[in-house]
């Protein structure tokens, strides 16, 4: 796994989320809520704001569908899309909401 988005060179965040953490996150993505999500990530870990937005920037918010280009067959958690190449967290919220 590269440590940088090979689409526009950001280094990549480790995002370690608790549970609690993981729903609300999911919440928001659901409903579209990108403000709040970037809100919320600012609140709940130790990060600045523009790390907070690149993290969103980053954030599918459908699963398996690359944040940047639509592709849909993205399949890991954290995955480079192989079609743009842009970093996507693609968090696979449904499962941990069961
Ligand atoms: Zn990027
Ligand atoms: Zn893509």
């Amino acid at each position: 796994m590269e440590d940088k988005c090979p689409r526009c060179n950001w280094t990549i965040h480790d995002l370690a989320l608790s549970p609690v953490l993981e729903q609300q996150l999911y919440d928001l993505i659901r409903r579209g809520e990108k403000m709040r999500f970037v809100q919320l990530l600012y609140r709940s870990l130790d990060i600045d704001l523009v790390t907070a937005k690149e993290i969103m920037v980053h954030q599918n918010f459908d699963y398996g569908v690359c944040v940047r280009c639509g592709y849909e067959q993205l399949n890991q958690e954290r995955i480079c899309c192989p079609n743009c190449q842009a970093f996507n967290y693609n968090l696979n919220f449904q499962t941990t909401a069961e």
